[in-house]
C-alpha cells in the first residue's frame, strides 16, 4: 500500500521528474508546498506554466529568449560567434563579463555512439548564419570531452573554407570537464588564450 495520500504522492511524483531529486527530496518539497499559503502555492505553479509559455529559442543564436531575438543578438558585436553546446554554457561565459561577441547554441554535440549526428544539432543553422557574411571569428567553446572536441573539429573543417578564423578555448578546463563547472578565472583564461584551429 502506498504510504502517501494521493495528492501528496502525485506532487512527489512530479518533483521526482527533476534532475537530482530523489524520493526523500521530493517528499521534502511536497511538504514545503503544503505549508505554503494558497497564494504562494499558486504563484509557484504559475511560474512553472509561465516559463513554458514565455520562453522560446532566439531565432538567430538558439539561446533562451522572451522575444523573437535575444538581447545578446540585438546589442553585441556580431563579427565574433562563440559556439556552445547548451544555453547554460552561455550563462557560464556571460558571468565573466568579458566576451563582447554573440553566441550560437548547438543544443547538443555530435555523439555517434548515442545516435546524435550533425543533423541533430544546430550545425546547419550555424553554417547558414556564417554564409550570410560579416563573421570574422568563430570560437569553439564546446566542452573539452570526446564529443565536444569531435564537434569542434567537425565544424572547424566546414567553417575554415569560408575564410573565417576558427579558434578553440585554450586548455585549462579539465579534460572531460564542463564549462558550467569551470571556475571563472580558468574559464576567463581559456577564452583569452584561445588557439586557432
Ligand atoms: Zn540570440
Amino acid at each position: 500500500m502506498e504510504v502517501f495520500i494521493e495528492p501528496i504522492g502525485r506532487l512527489m511524483n512530479e518533483f521526482s521528474k527533476l534532475p537530482g531529486v530523489g524520493k526523500k527530496t521530493a517528499q521534502r518539497y511536497a511538504y514545503r508546498i503544503i505549508s505554503m499559503t494558497e497564494e504562494e502555492a499558486r504563484e509557484f505553479a504559475e511560474a512553472i506554466v509561465n516559463v513554458k509559455r514565455k520562453v522560446r529559442f532566439c531565432k538567430i543564436c538558439g539561446n533562451f529568449t522572451e522575444g523573437e531575438i535575444c538581447s545578446v543578438c540585438q546589442t553585441r558585436d556580431p563579427s565574433t560567434v562563440c559556439v556552445v553546446k547548451e544555453p547554460k554554457d552561455v550563462v557560464a561565459l556571460e558571468k565573466l563579463h568579458e566576451y563582447k561577441g554573440v553566441y550560437h547554441v548547438l543544443h547538443g554535440v555530435i555523439d555517434p555512439m548515442n545516435g546524435v549526428t550533425p543533423n541533430d544539432i544546430r550545425a546547419k543553422e550555424l553554417l547558414e548564419r556564417l554564409a550570410a557574411g560579416n563573421v570574422k571569428e568563430v570560437i569553439m567553446a564546446t566542452n573539452p570531452d570526446v564529443e565536444g572536441e569531435a564537434t569542434a573539429m567537425y565544424l572547424a573543417k566546414l567553417i575554415k573554407p569560408l575564410g573565417i578564423k576558427v579558434t578553440r578555448l585554450a586548455h585549462g578546463i579539465p579534460i572531460g570537464g564542463e564549462l558550467e563547472y569551470t571556475d571563472e578565472v580558468t574559464l576567463s583564461r581559456a577564452l583569452s588564450d584561445r588557439k586557432e584551429l
